[in-house]
């Protein structure tokens, strides 16, 4: 959009930005921002805001930067409502039912899957995800994960190639050769759609050394690592990501001390409130642990240790399906003694950071302008409220995308 556009009176300015007062979060009051060419031109006291050719005003509500959703399923088809209901009757999750989903999309069409993608995408930016990483791993063969992936380029620039979401049906007892396919038709087909690779390390999907070779392949040809670690129980895999370098292991449910250690020892300088966040982030998705009904990770734990925090959805049909950052933030305080605003953080510059980008999760001079405006004095009330649509109004690239 053209010309500038000012935010003023604002309630309370979340900017994530350090070195000034305002805590971990940055709070500013009395401020405005302004925005141009679609970031951030100046943030400063509404008293000295520069003219703008249009305004908006904030009503006094809080403004925050957009979420940073680094971690979601969004190409597939179908849905797993009755595995839900039957998993609420008692019966556990044990992954098995990605295969459900993997059928479903194998037969699905482009644009139904299209649809699907773009249907998830609003909803999220609806609840103020600007930013929503977005994965392959429902096609598993070398044509079906090439499409999902671009399909996932037209509406994310971070997209992840999971051909190592599950060993599928064909390949059940030949994992060599799956892992063999894996590594070179398939990569080289997803590739070019892609900006990193994943895979799913866990008993049941794929062991370290298999899930090593995969990582190391994309490695080679420029991807980056991110890993599903511990989700169902302790093992190998965040261990894993950390040697490898990884940018983040997610879901982090079943910690060692040894694990904790490893994500601790190793640091980068950033802009988080301390100056440093650890090279490999913990993404928690509490999602996933509310749907299946599993005890949550343990926040509090990596957090006392140092270790840099995300938070995102997980948005999938079988684990986690929803695409509702403000869940996860009262997920994390309520279920995992995450303060308020150290899961505002997680899900804004913690996300950031498990995506290793600079230019979103905070509102500072530079940064993308997305953002959104409460209908509520202060972040607090994203967890004080839980279920409460409580985002009147988004800003993805400096474009208003809905109106009340
Ligand atoms: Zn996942």
């Amino acid at each position: 959009m053209r010309g500038s556009l000012l935010v003023d009176n604002i309630g309370e300015l979340v900017t994530n930005d350090i070195g000034g007062e305002g805590g971990p979060l940055g709070i500013r009051r009395h401020a405005a921002v302004l925005v141009e060419d679609g970031q951030v031109a100046w943030v400063g006291p509404a008293r000295d805001a520069p003219a703008a050719d249009r305004r908006i005003d904030a009503e006094g509500g809080a403004v925050l930067p957009g979420f940073v959703d680094s971690h979601a399923h969004l190409v597939f088809a179908g849905d797993r409502a009755a595995e839900f209901a039957a998993r609420m009757a008692g019966e556990p999750y044990t992954g098995g039912g990605i295969r459900t989903t993997v059928g479903a999309t194998r037969a699905a069409s482009d644009d139904e899957l299209r649809d699907t993608v773009r249907r998830l995408r609003a909803e999220a930016m609806r609840q103020g995800s600007t930013t929503i990483e977005i994965k392959s791993g429902y096609g598993l063969t070398v044509a079906d994960e090439a499409r999902s992936l671009r399909i996932a380029a037209e509406f994310s620039e971070d997209t992840t190639f999971l051909g190592a979401h599950v060993v599928p049906a064909e390949y059940a007892d030949r994992p060599d050769d799956y892992v063999g396919m894996v590594c070179g038709p398939m990569l080289a087909a997803a590739a070019p759609y892609a900006r990193w690779i994943d895979v799913f390390c866990e008993r049941g999907a794929f062991d370290v050394d298999h899930a090593r070779a995969i990582l190391a392949c994309g490695q080679a040809v420029g991807l980056g690592v991110r890993v599903h670690a511990n989700q169902l129980g302790p093992g190998p895999g965040v261990r894993l990501g950390v040697e490898l370098g990884a940018a983040s292991v997610d879901h982090c449910t079943h910690l060692t001390d040894a694990d904790i250690d490893a994500l601790a020892s190793h640091r980068v300088d950033c802009m988080c409130p301390d100056g440093v966040h650890t090279t490999t982030v913990a993404t928690l998705l509490p999602g996933a642990e509310f749907s299946t009904r599993s005890p949550y990770p343990d926040a509090r734990r990596l957090l006392d240790a140092g270790v840099t925090v995300a938070l995102a959805t997980d948005c999938n049909p079988g684990s986690s399906y929803t695409s509702s950052m403000p869940f996860c933030i009262a997920l994390a305080v309520r279920e995992m003694r995450m303060t308020p605003a150290e899961a505002v953080w997680a899900a804004t510059a913690g996300g950031a950071a498990a995506l290793r980008r600079t230019d979103v999760g905070r509102l500072a001079r530079g940064a993308r302008a997305d953002l959104m405006i409460l209908d509520a004095p202060s972040h607090l009330h994203l967890a004080y409220r839980p279920g409460v649509p409580l985002i009147r109004q988004v800003l993805h690239n400096g474009v208003p995308q809905c109106r009340p």
